[in-house]
Parts: C-alpha cells; structure tokens; sequence
C-alpha cells in the first residue's frame, strides 16, 4: 500500500450504516428500521417483474426511454430533464461527481441524510455542515455558508432522521438566495407522503440551478430494487447522464418501476394508511412522555429525556421483536426512529412502549 494512494476524500469516508434487519434469538422481527413500506412492494412491480424476468440474458435499455417516459406521464415533467440511477443515491453521485472536485465545497445540514458527507468524500469535495433549528432546515445558515467555493446544496425536504419539512416558501427563499454558481438538490425521498407537496417539482421545472431527486424505495417498496430518478435543467441532466454507466439499471429494474410509478392509486392508499398510522403513533409517544414533532415523511423521530431512557426504550422494543433505527451519528444519542407502520404493527410499537412505562 505504501505506494498505492487513494483519491483525496476516500479515507474520510465513514462507512453507510443502514438500519439493523435482526435480532439475536428473535423469531418474528419487526423491521421498522429502515422506512420500508409495510405493505411490502407495489403488486403491479412484482407482476411486471416476473413478465420480464425471461429477458435476464438480454441488456437492458440504455436510455431508460420507458421508464422516463412513465415518470414523464405521472408526474407531468419532461423525459428528457429525467435521469434514473441505482436508487437516488447513485442520482445524487452522478451530481457530486460531476460538480464537483478537491477545493470544492458541498454543504448539507446538521439532520439531512447520512450519505450526503459519504457523497462528498466519493467526490473529493469538502462536506459542510450546517446547523439546523429546532430540528428543521435553517435557510439563513445555508446561505451564510455558501462561499465561492460551494458547489453544491444537499437538501433533504422533508429531512431524515427529522420527519420535518420545511414550508414552500423557505424552500423558494432558499432557491432564491443560493448564488447561479450553486445546484441546489432537493431530495424528495418522502414526497409522496408529505401532503401537498411538490418534492421541489416546481423549482427544479423552472430554475436554472435546482435539481430534484425521488426514490422507488419508499412508498412504492422496491428498496431492494434499487431505483431512483432526478428531474432537473437539460445542461445539468446532459452533463449528469455522461457519467452514468449505460447498463446502470437492469431490465427487471427498470420494468418494475415503470409499472410501479404507473400505479398511483397504490401510493395513494399507502399514503392514506400511513398518515393515519402517523398521527396515531405520534399521540401515543407523546402521551408516553415521548417528545414527538409532527412529520412529513413514513417515520417519527422520537426523543427520549436523555440517552439512558432512550436505550431503555430501544431495549424494550427489542425484548418484543422490534427493531428501530438509533439516530446518535444524525446528531440524535437521544432520538429513535421509528417506521412508521401498519394498524397491527403500530399497535405492537404502542404496547411495547406503554407496558416499558408502566413498568418503570
Ligand atoms: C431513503 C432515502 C433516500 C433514498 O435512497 P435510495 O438510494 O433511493 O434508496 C434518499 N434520501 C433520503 C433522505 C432518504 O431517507
């Protein structure tokens, strides 16, 4: 290794840590650790998934016509300003990479996403992270951070692991203030289960320097498949799609996520089910003097009093099967994340909690 050095940045990566997906000497895990959708994937995905299953010895397309041209349908967006990666995550690499080098700044903020510091390292980039206020994305900090060196702001709208979106009008004073030198990415991995809002549609339509990316690995629960999508300005989609490997998603992939995208009244039921399993979770850990705010997204970050109580809770899920993302390394020892799930699972969390309480 001696002579053998890396590229500026790789070093300073700090492995992804994903959700955990078992528990030792548990038999029926509750997996809500990694906001998977409890309905499972989208039927028409699987049906379309199995009809194409045949063609696994053929390449896939390369230009994703297909699937860009559904997105291009649904969402009312032009499929040329649409680029489809391996899951956003790869979306959000094709914008790193491709803006951005060693010098370069790239901010995102306190309770984003844990990939975005990972994303800048790949890139080479310095990552800067900027404080957040009373958990949600402070505007005023983003632009007092941007430098002439900043190429980049990551957004997360609503963020993880904050479940807390921040209003429209913030979002257009954000697109409004960051410099023309600057992309501004709105990742919408939650959007569909925020009501009434756009992801960043409408700014990523219109402006020269906003670029919004979307997931198939929330509400429509193909996260094991691994597709994601950007919408953005033609340059920066052209300049974006030179980067990305031809054969990135494969045919089953893509078929099922082009059939998925199609099968809106799906998502709106799982948003429908969702919400109301939310607002039932939310009451439920604020009575059981679990802080709680109001969430945008299919989780809730609640927060324990302090760290101890915080484990004692985790530790009493646990002892019931049921598995919870701790938050410490978003800046949250005391916060646990909690997916949001179905009537029968949410009812599982509650009593878990309530009989830990009681007992304490
Ligand atoms: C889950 C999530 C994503 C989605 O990542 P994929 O690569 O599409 O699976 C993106 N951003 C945020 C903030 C997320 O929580």
């Amino acid at each position: 290794m001696t002579r053998i050095t890396p590229q500026p940045g790789i070093m300073d990566i700090a492995l992804y840590q994903g959700g955990a997906s078992y528990l030792a000497d548990v038999e029926n895990v509750l997996k809500l650790s990694s906001n998977e959708n409890p309905a499972g994937p989208c039927p028409a995905a699987i049906d379309a998934l199995t009809r194409t299953a045949s063609d696994m010895h053929r390449y896939p397309s390369t230009d994703h016509a297909a699937l860009r041209a559904a997105i291009a349908e649904v969402w009312n967006v032009d499929a040329d300003r649409v680029i489809c990666g391996v899951g956003s995550d790869e979306v959000l690499q094709f914008v790193t990479q491709a803006f951005s080098g060693p010098g370069d700044e790239i901010i995102h903020t306190a309770h984003g996403f844990s990939m975005y510091p990972i994303l800048a390292n790949m890139a080479g980039a310095t990552p800067v992270c900027v404080p957040e206020r009373d958990r949600i994305v402070d505007v005023d900090a983003i632009l007092s951070a941007v430098t002439e060196r900043t190429r980049i702001v990551l957004l997360a709208n609503p963020g993880n692991p904050t479940g807390t979106r921040l209003p429209d009008a913030e979002v257009v004073r954000l697109a409004d203030g960051v410099p023309e030198h600057v992309i501004l990415v709105i990742d919408g991995a939650y959007t569909e289960y925020a009501d009434g809002y756009d992801g960043g549609l409408a700014l990523a339509r219109t402006r020269p320097n906003v670029l919004m990316t979307r997931t198939f690995s929330k509400i429509y629960g193909l996260g094991g498949l691994r597709v994601g999508w950007g919408y953005g300005p033609r340059d920066i989609i052209d300049v974006m799609t030179r980067i990305r490997q031809p054969f990135n998603l494969s045919t089953v992939a893509l078929s099922a996520a082009e059939a998925a995208v199609r099968d809106i009244k799906w998502v709106e039921d799982c948003a429908a089910l969702n919400a109301d399993q939310r607002a039932r979770l939310i009451g439920a850990l604020r009575q059981l003097g679990l802080a709680c705010d109001e969430s945008d997204t299919n989780f809730v970050l609640a927060r324990a009093a302090t760290v101890a109580e915080a484990d004692a809770a985790e530790a009493a899920l646990n002892a019931d099967g049921i598995l919870v993302r701790r938050v410490a390394g978003y800046g949250f020892p005391e916060g646990i994340r909690i997916t949001v799930g179905n009537a029968d699972q949410t009812g599982r969390v509650i009593a878990a909690l309530t009989e830990w309480r009681n007992a304490s």
